[in-house]
């Protein structure tokens, strides 16, 4: 061991002795034990993989680092003189909070503990817990600070493994399985959210919802295998015609919906006509359609201003009839409409 490592080694038998006996019960046999054998506490401290440190309240200066440190982060323990090469060495989106936090409550005399990222004389950075304990003396005032810092960079990256699990979970159940487009629980979050704000807008609100034509009788004739392909291009399709910010989703079987913010009824059976004439051009054969043997689609579209006391279920269920509207004009077609009231 280095002189520099002996010293250190020895301040830390110090400093843990002199913790274990404000914390032990004050019988002589443990006192007797603890003067004569700082070995012990040596290599206690030396062998745990936490780093432990004392800081001097009034100076605000280091009074022991664990050697362990220099290990961890590179930086030799003579070289943490004050609290200031603490913050200098944490990550700069990470000081200010942590800095702030841990003299609030150190100030306040509470035991505290606060994750953030340290920098390595690597240039590289470890996620460290350091967990803080206020010393006082005989009088209450606070006179240290001591602590532990643990290495937590392999549980914070299973943390942040585990977040973008869950936000892909999270992605997922609002897609739909067959289409990629979104599913009817994220048409319904997304139905609500635009009509609260078509609301408080004041602005208008359009709903278009596609039925493909005679599916029954292409998934007959193709399969149901083919039939899926068949819906993931139209889901394609529908998409594509799609200006961004527009919502597009399944509603169901062959049912596709799209929600339209800001749009008006002009605009909305524009986009509705995009929708028929790219579906048309994309040519999907249909043997027993009698619309020149290809796929085609059926629309019904609504627009609306929401009144205040407006149910968006029951402008879903007006273009619905707008859509069975479509199919009874035959099909290939789209009918619009704006609800009463
Ligand atoms: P219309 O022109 O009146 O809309 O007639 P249609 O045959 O399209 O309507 P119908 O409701 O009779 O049939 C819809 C078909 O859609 C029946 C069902 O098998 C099919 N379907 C629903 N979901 C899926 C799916 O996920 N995959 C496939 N391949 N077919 C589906
Ligand atoms: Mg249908
Ligand atoms: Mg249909």
């Amino acid at each position: 061991m280095t002189s520099t490592g002996k010293q250190s080694a020895a301040l830390g038998a110090d400093f843990l002795r002199h913790e274990l006996q404000e914390a032990a019960p004050r019988a002589t046999g443990v006192e007797g034990y603890m003067e004569h054998d700082a070995a012990v506490y040596r290599t206690l401290l030396e062998s745990t993989r936490a780093i432990p440190w004392k800081i001097d309240w009034a100076s605000m200066e280091f009074a022991y680092v664990g050697p362990q440190i220099e290990a961890l982060l590179g930086w030799a323990p003579s070289s943490w003189k004050n609290v200031q090469d603490w913050a200098a060495r944490m990550h700069p989106e990470d000081r200010d909070k942590v800095v702030e936090f841990c003299v609030a409550q150190s100030k306040a005399g509470t035991d505290h503990e606060a994750d953030y990222r340290a920098l390595t004389s690597r240039g590289e950075y470890v996620w460290l817990r350091d967990v803080v304990h206020v010393v006082r003396d005989e009088r209450g005032e606070v006179s240290a600070l001591v602590g532990f810092m643990f290495d937590i960079s392999e549980r914070k990256k299973t943390e942040e493994k585990l977040a973008a699990l869950q936000r892909e979970l999270e992605a997922l159940s609002f897609k739909d399985g067959l289409t990629s487009v979104g599913n009817r629980r994220e048409f319904d979050a997304v139905l609500q959210r635009e009509w609260s704000a078509a609301q408080r807008h004041g602005s208008p609100l359009s709903l278009i919802m596609v039925d493909v034509d005679f599916f029954k009788s292409y998934n007959d004739y193709y399969g149901h295998v083919q039939g899926d392909a068949c819906l993931k291009r139209i889901a394609g399709v529908l998409s594509d015609a799609a200006r961004p910010g527009d919502f597009v989703g399944r509603f169901g079987g062959e049912e596709f919906v799209l929600i339209l913010p800001n749009t008006g009824a002009d605009a909305a059976r524009e986009a509705a006509e995009r929708c028929r004439g790219l579906i048309g051009a994309a040519k999907i054969p249909h043997e027993r359609s009698p619309f020149r043997q290809t796929v085609t689609a059926s629309f019904g579209v609504g627009s609306v201003i929401p009144a205040e006391a407006g149910d968006p279920l029951a402008f879903v269920n007006f273009v619905d009839t707008q859509l069975y509207r479509a199919k009874d004009n035959g099909r290939d077609c789209i009918a619009a409409g704006k609800p009463a009231g």
